[in-house]
């Protein structure tokens, strides 16, 4: 079973959390033309499903007023060390489909420290830390989530989009980086940055080892975009981890603005990319207004970060 995978590879990340398009039929066939069937409502599909569900509550689904969110049980992230039989609703982080498990250890970031920037991963430091890359459309909030996370202004907001092209190094508390890396699909950025952004941010991807996981950045707030979907499909492809970390939450517009609510965005989204994953991988919301998710991510991050050091 994959879950015997996850306890005893130390690469469980890479190779079991990993997704698995490359296996996956519909792999090569364009998103667009793969929208599948399925409920819009979270709670509607745990009907579907053939296993048990666990509600979801988040501070968001309460203002709803909606019917208790629910997960189906084979939608939720489980990690190393854990039983999807064993799961209770006091192990799932709120606002998310991650199960906590044994690897979770301290959270706190109790020292952060720019390292550098760099130009290319191979002059990334060497030291063989652990690192989290983050990464996201332009304006999706990464500078903002990441001053919420270390809980000090670190990272530029609303710099130049399509400007920076650099890969930038946070070390925390001495022993991993959070690493901030240039924002995609700057709608003004000229041909020649996005090309850049392609054989730059992805050559890092390809080879750096101690990339636990990317954090990837998906505004909430908005439907579902093409460019999301894509760079999703590519890290998929090249079988990188990733997290789905649903920025902007806070976001609400009126009923009659005809835009749909962060909940229903996030749904879609997970509609969209489901096929594409024999294992679902995790997603959190976060707002870096109102703190949403933010002790949470970190949790995350931290089981997965423990269980790859060991
Ligand atoms: P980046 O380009 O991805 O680094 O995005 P920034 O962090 O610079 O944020 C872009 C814009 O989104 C800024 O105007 C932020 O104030 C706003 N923003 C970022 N995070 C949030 C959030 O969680 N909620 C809301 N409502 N706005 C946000």
């Amino acid at each position: 079973m994959l879950l015997r995978a996850y306890t005893h590879s130390p690469q469980f990340i890479r190779t079991t959390c990993a997704n698995f398009f490359s296996s996956h039929p519909l792999t090569r066939i364009p998103l667009a033309h793969r929208r599948v069937k399925v409920p819009l409502n979270a709670a509607a599909a745990a009907k579907f499903s053939t296993k048990s569900a666990v509600p979801l509550t988040t501070k968001h689904a309460a203002d709803n007023n909606n019917d208790s969110n629910v997960i189906p049980l084979d939608m939720l992230f489980v990690p190393p060390g854990v039983e999807r039989n064993e799961i209770k609703e006091d192990m799932l982080l709120p606002g998310s489909n991650i199960v906590m498990g044994p690897y979770a250890g301290d959270a706190k970031i109790k020292q952060v420290e720019f390292k550098g920037s760099s130009i290319r991963a191979n002059d990334c430091p060497k030291d063989g830390k652990p690192e989290f890359a983050m990464l996201g459309r332009s304006n999706v909030g990464k500078s903002s989530l990441i001053n919420c996370l270390v809980r000090k202004d670190i990272a530029m907001t609303s710099k130049k989009p399509g400007k920076t092209q650099l890969i930038n190094h946070f070390l925390i508390n001495k022993s991993w980086y959070i690493v901030d890396l240039p924002g995609y699909g700057y709608a003004y950025a000229p041909e020649s940055a996005r090309l850049d952004w392609n054989t730059f941010t992805k050559g890092y991807f390809l080879k750096r080892d101690t990339l636990v996981a990317v954090m990837l950045l998906v505004d909430a707030s908005v439907p579902p975009q093409k460019i999301d979907l894509d760079c999703a499909n590519w890290l998929g492809r090249n079988n990188i981890p990733l997290t789905f970390v649903f920025t902007k939450c806070d976001k609400r517009k009126s009923g009659k603005s005809g835009l749909k609510p962060p909940e229903r965005n996030i749904q879609d989204f997970q509609d969209l990319i489901k096929k594409n994953y024999r294992e679902p991988p995790p997603w959190i919301m976060t707002s870096s207004i109102s703190n949403l998710g933010r002790d949470d991510l970190l949790l995350h991050m931290s089981q997965l970060r423990n269980y790859w050091d060991n």
